[in-house]
């Protein structure tokens, strides 16, 4: 007789939601976990007394009122609205890109003035169809928005000139032509209070959890304590990279704590310049409106990835769904392995997102209509 019904291989989202529901249904799970830690990228760590988030800012936002209500049973979210700022060359303009972003380029005051200014601008472009980013994107927001705020940008998340890039990373470049710094469309979103361990310490609240422990140092033996697993790290490294790895962009996260209260007066600072090496700064204490006396900050750099590096952002093309798809096709023959989040299923996942997808997940595998 196995220990348990379900051995969870990562304690993210993802694996804590997943946990959390089956416990509660009486199957008996074991998380385990290869960071000193558990929580995913959700993971804070407390420093001068403020949440700082380890693995990138984490906004919570959704639109779906079901996965609104499901997690505040579990905490309550604060007001945080997301409004990060653009610095380009030691001058602020807002995001989204709207009409205060307008206003301070071109001095226009109404909608029809701003989407004149664009307009002209794509006009006066001397090719109609884009054969690669660069292109693309001047053919939707025009020369001065993709100049300024999107070139360099683009060059240092991805480590190449926007004019080598597929035209295909830029499908839409949101632009609005009201007043409204609110980056998310979404009807919801927040930060939990108390942070994000407060939120995955309620998943996990009295589930066996393993610490330190690589699944891929014991298959057999960790195999071996469940009835069946559930496994949320990467899928190339799953199947032993046999049809090749699967590429992440990643990042370097560089933290100063600084004896000052307050540094740039907003959560996210997007650096858009080529020659500044870091994409963005954020300033941890203001997504939960903290009053200590001093601060954290955290220059983000993006880096390519390798396999020793944290897998960050899948990159989607071509090439990698096709060695990703014959990884999702070898995997209908493990019935016995759930494969969930966005390393198994190598996909850009948002939070809500992915606790939709744990959720789903979960009822199928015990044949459930409602939750
Ligand atoms: P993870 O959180 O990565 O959890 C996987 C866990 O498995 C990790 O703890 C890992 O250590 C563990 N693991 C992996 N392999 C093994 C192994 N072999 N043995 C044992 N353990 C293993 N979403 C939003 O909604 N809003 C945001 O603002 C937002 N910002 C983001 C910013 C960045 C920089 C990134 C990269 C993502 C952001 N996201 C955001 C997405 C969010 O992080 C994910 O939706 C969420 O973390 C996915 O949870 P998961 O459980 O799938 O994966």
């Amino acid at each position: 007789e196995k220990l348990y019904d379900y051995v969870i291989i990562g304690s993210g989202l993802f694996g804590s939601v997943f946990a959390h529901e089956m416990t509660k249904r009486g199957k008996k799970c074991l998380v385990i976990e290869k960071r000193s830690h558990a929580y995913g990228n959700l993971f804070c760590e407390k420093i001068e007394n403020i949440n700082v988030h380890k693995y990138g800012a984490h906004i919570f936002h959704t639109s779906d009122e079901s996965i609104w209500s499901y997690v505040n049973q579990f905490v309550k979210f604060n007001n945080f609205v997301n409004s990060p700022l653009i610095n380009y060359q030691n001058e602020l303009y807002n995001l989204p890109f709207n009409m205060n972003t307008f206003y301070k380029l071109w001095g226009t005051v109404s909608p029809q003035d701003a989407k004149a200014v664009i307009a002209d601008q794509i006009a006066n472009l001397n090719f109609t169809k884009a054969t690669n980013l660069e292109e693309q994107a001047q053919l939707l927001v025009g020369t001065d928005i993709y100049n300024m705020f999107i070139k360099g940008y683009t060059e240092k998340q991805w480590g190449k000139r926007p004019s080598l890039l597929p035209a295909s990373i830029i499908k839409r470049i949101p632009v609005r032509f009201t007043y409204n710094n609110n980056y998310f469309d979404d009807h919801y979103q927040g930060i939990p209070i108390g942070g994000y361990n407060a939120l995955m310490e309620k998943f996990l609240n009295g589930i066996d959890l393993r610490l330190n422990c690589d699944y891929f140092s014991d298959r057999t033996y960790f195999e071996s304590l469940g009835k069946k697993l559930v496994f949320t790290g990467k899928i190339d490294q799953f199947f032993n990279y046999k049809f090749g790895v699967l590429e992440y962009r990643s990042l370097r996260f560089e933290n100063k704590i600084l004896p000052i209260e307050n540094f740039q007066g907003n959560a996210v600072v997007n650096y858009t310049d080529a020659n500044i090496p870091f994409t963005r700064i954020y300033e941890h204490k203001h997504f939960e409106f903290g009053s200590q006396p001093s601060t954290v900050i955290t220059k983000e750099y993006p880096i390519s990835s390798s396999t020793d590096r944290e897998p960050y952002y899948p990159i989607n093309d071509s090439l990698n769904m096709t060695i990703f798809n014959q990884y999702k096709e070898v995997s209908k023959d493990f019935p016995n392995v759930i494969f969930g989040g966005r390393l198994a299923e190598y996909k850009y996942y948002d939070m809500h997102q992915v606790i939709g997808s744990a959720l789903t997940k979960m009822k199928h595998e015990l044949k459930l209509a409602y939750v």
